[in-house]
């Protein structure tokens, strides 16, 4: 009887632990590295698309957002500054290629081996580090650099990326057409449609091993597109899904 006791004291302890540890890290704010390649244009983002995401980031309440890139010391993607990272925020455009192997591999093995989420933005959908993580060229059938609209139209309204975002339309951005080469998304959420009628699959979320991954393509770099608050919208609740916070 008295062990008996004894023991649903120390099983009610141990509950207690992993409930207290499990609401703490819940409440930590979530650690968003915010990365670039950095070459948009400095008129329109003086502090690059990585800092203008990452300033965002920072007035929302349970985020910490910080800014690496390319020239940074290893990258900006050290194994060091990884293992303090939930979410991967990345833009990369004309410099995808001179992104090292080892950064790469530090990446996806953090994403499929320890979850760390991974938002590639725009013309990232042919970074190595996704292509890597879904096997496919990420090649899109063609773009067009005419500051067109697109409308945003949510497909799939359940998902926790599309919280609180309806259909809106992006005044001026840069056409992208499918066929897009990516794996079926496992969750097809944003869809859009394009001033010249070309279509295309702009909200895509993945898992991959323990990590969650979702593309998504506004943002033109030469357009402020990042300053939109239904963009922003969607970003902020990309970081909270793949970092497993919805
Ligand atoms: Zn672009």
């Amino acid at each position: 009887m008295f062990q008996k006791q004894t023991s649903d004291v120390e099983a009610g302890c141990t509950r207690d632990r992993n409930e207290r540890a499990s609401m703490s890290d819940l409440s930590a704010p979530i650690r968003v590295l915010c990365w670039s390649e950095w070459t948009e244009p400095k008129d329109v983002y003086p502090t690059g698309i990585h800092g203008e995401v990452a300033e965002y980031l920072n007035t929302l309440a349970n985020m910490k957002a910080r800014t690496a890139h390319l020239d940074d010391p290893e990258q900006g993607l050290s194994e060091a500054a990884l293992a303090e990272t939930d979410a991967l925020v990345w833009f990369g455009h004309v410099r995808h290629d001179d992104l090292s192997d080892e950064s790469v591999a530090r990446v996806v093995r953090r994403v499929r081996e320890e979850g760390m989420g991974f938002i590639p933005l725009h013309s990232s959908h042919m970074c190595r580090p996704l292509t890597a993580l879904l096997g496919t060229s990420g090649k899109i059938a063609s773009w067009r650099e005419d500051e067109e609209w697109q409308r945003i139209e949510v497909r799939s309204p359940e998902h926790p990326v599309a919280a609180a975002v309806q259909e809106f339309v992006v005044p001026h951005d840069e056409m992208y057409s499918e066929p897009f080469d990516i794996p079926e998304p496992d969750t097809l959420v944003f869809y859009s449609y394009f001033q010249g009628g070309e279509e295309f699959r702009s909200g895509c979320a993945w898992e991959r091993g323990k990590g969650r991954i979702f593309y998504f393509q506004p943002g033109h770099e030469t357009l402020p597109v990042f300053r939109q608050a239904e963009v922003r919208q969607v970003i902020a609740n990309a970081v909270r899904w793949v970092a497993r916070r919805t």
